[in-house]
């Protein structure tokens, strides 16, 4: 019978007896905790020479002996010989030192487990009975996968004071283009502050104890200010809570996911950012746009269509290799024509409206320059949405050439 401990290898010594591939695996491990490490081997492979240099490791180079594991509270045994594998175990039994017996088929008093770590969870996998380590491997693999899409009951039950706040980018609405890294920390969420905007179906897959803050713009109802949100967030933290700032797109990309930030470190709240599929490229490409393409554009110039157009937007929408990329552009989009009339640009120059990307209520609009206020209008087009000012927004850009010219035959 094996029972599994978590133990603490920080400071504590342990001797390594051995110089292969065996040892330079579980050397790092042990390293990684902070052990202080001795090895035990006449020769070293060069992995174990590189990290034994790198970390200022004793290496005594020469056989073992029982004097060796003196002082020790974990020895690992792989010399590739069993019969010294079980001598030093037995040497370890008589002084009360628990040891890994990493030869073949052999069980010392202490095992490995293969080991996953999700945020400061760690599972570990060992056996009963033999030693299986490709089972073992592939057992934490799975298990490893579940915590990592955030598929398993992570949550802390017991508040600590460690609150903290992660700003997760959603992307721009489907769950599975929310990253994994995002989907775990919402599951390790207390309280999760939510936009209008991105995956808002995940919310319904979390805890039903999760407290859900929807501070995001419904009709009728005023949108939470911004600094009402920073305190939000900010309170929950320090009150212990982990808290997550789920966000439309990119947190960084017109989300005032930087003012957020701010606002936590001002406040002295540990604060991270998970990055998300921003709508400025994800948007245009749920309609088939690529945002550049060789030979068409070879640049992207994104604006913020409720701002008053700059000179560098009037040269991006007149220049024929620049791919203009306008968010919460829909109400502006008349004056963006202006400018880019007023600065030269052809009025045939293609525009693609794409609301609502990837969502099931997705709607492109193809028109130009010249027509594009005319025809948003009468196709109705409301925001969410995101317009594309140049030639990869031409309906034919990605199509062969043959089925362009009418070849009837293909
Ligand atoms: N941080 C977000 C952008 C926030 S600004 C990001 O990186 O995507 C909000 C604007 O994003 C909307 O006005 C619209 O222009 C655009 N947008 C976001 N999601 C969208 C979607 N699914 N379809 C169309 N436009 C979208």
């Amino acid at each position: 019978m094996t029972t599994m401990l978590g133990i603490s290898l920080a400071g504590r010594d342990v001797v390594m007896v051995g110089g292969g591939p065996v040892t330079a695996r579980r050397l790092r491990r042990f390293l990684d905790e902070g052990a202080i490490v001795r090895i035990i081997a006449p020769e070293l492979c060069d992995e174990i020479g590189e990290l034994a240099f790198a970390h200022g490791i004793t290496w005594m180079p020469r056989p073992v002996v029982a004097d060796d594991l003196d002082g020790a509270w974990l020895v690992h045994t792989a010399t590739g010989d069993p019969r010294v594998d079980a001598d030093v175990a037995a040497a370890c039994e008589t002084r009360r030192i628990l040891c890994v017996n990493a030869s073949d088929g052999a069980h010392g008093s202490a095992r490995l487990a293969a080991e996953t770590r999700a945020g400061d969870v760690v599972v570990g996998v060992v056996s009963d009975a033999g030693v299986d380590p490709r089972r073992a491997g592939r057992l934490r693999d799975a298990i490893a996968g579940m915590l990592r899409e955030g598929r398993l009951p992570l949550r802390r039950r017991r508040a600590t004071a460690a609150g903290r706040v992660d700003l997760v980018g959603g992307g721009p609405g489907p769950i599975d283009l929310l990253t994994i890294r995002g989907r775990r920390l919402l599951a390790e969420a207390d309280v999760v502050v939510a936009d209008r905007l991105g995956p808002t179906d995940v919310i319904g897959e979390l805890d039903p104890d999760v407290e859900v803050i929807d501070v995001g713009k419904r009709p009728g109802h005023h949108p939470v200010p911004q600094e009402e949100i920073n305190r939000i967030i900010v309170e929950h933290a320090k009150a212990g809570k982990r808290v997550v700032r789920l966000k439309g797109g990119d947190p960084f990309v017109y989300g005032r996911g930087g003012e957020e930030v701010a606002a936590c470190l001002a406040a002295g709240v540990p604060v991270d950012v998970v990055p998300g599929l921003t709508s400025v490229v994800s948007v245009p490409q749920s309609a088939g746009i690529p945002v550049t393409h060789r030979g068409t554009a070879a640049s992207i110039h994104v604006v913020n269509g409720q701002a008053e157009p700059t000179p560098a937007t009037a040269a991006a929408l007149a220049d024929p290799a620049v791919t203009t990329v306008v968010l919460m552009g829909v109400a502006g989009l008349a004056r963006l024509v202006d400018t880019a009339f007023a600065g030269g640009a052809a009025s045939d120059k293609p525009v693609a409206i794409v609301e609502n990307g990837h969502t099931p209520q997705q709607r492109t609009t193809r028109t130009t320059l010249g027509r594009a206020v005319a025809d948003a209008a009468a196709a109705g087009v409301r925001n969410p949405a995101v317009i594309v000012v140049g030639d990869v927004a031409r309906a034919d850009l990605l199509l062969p050439a043959d089925i362009m010219a009418g070849d009837a035959d293909r």
